[in-house]
């Protein structure tokens, strides 16, 4: 009895290649297929379209209009978690280099 967890293993990507909503195939990165992307997609849009139809911000829909579609607060939030977000990549960034210079390094001397 040989390969009965590589078929498991098959059995488990196909699994996770259906879409989480309808069950046909999913596209590859997302969990779930076009059509129910693209469904979505559509919602949210119309969402955040009457929002901004109310004078209400398209991301909190509670705070009014501030510039553009969006409430300061939430702009400031968005730009606060930006800013982090690529000051963090950049950090592993750096931190995985220097990691791998160290290894090659040991690695190099035996
Ligand atoms: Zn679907
Ligand atoms: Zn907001």
């Amino acid at each position: 009895m040989s390969g009965t967890s590589q078929e498991l293993y098959r059995i488990r990507r196909l699994n996770a290649r259906e879409c989480i909503r309808c069950g046909k195939p999913a596209e590859p990165d997302i969990q779930s297929c076009k059509a129910c992307r693209d469904k979505l997609n559509q919602l949210s849009r119309a969402r955040r379209d009457g929002r901004v139809e109310q004078g209400l911000c398209e991301r909190c829909g509670v705070a009014p209009l501030e510039d553009g579609r969006q409430c300061l607060p939430c702009r400031e939030k968005y730009a606060t978690w930006r800013r982090h977000f690529l000051k963090r990549t950049k950090a592993r960034k750096a931190m995985y280099s220097k990691h791998m210079r160290s290894h090659l390094k040991k690695k190099g001397r035996s």
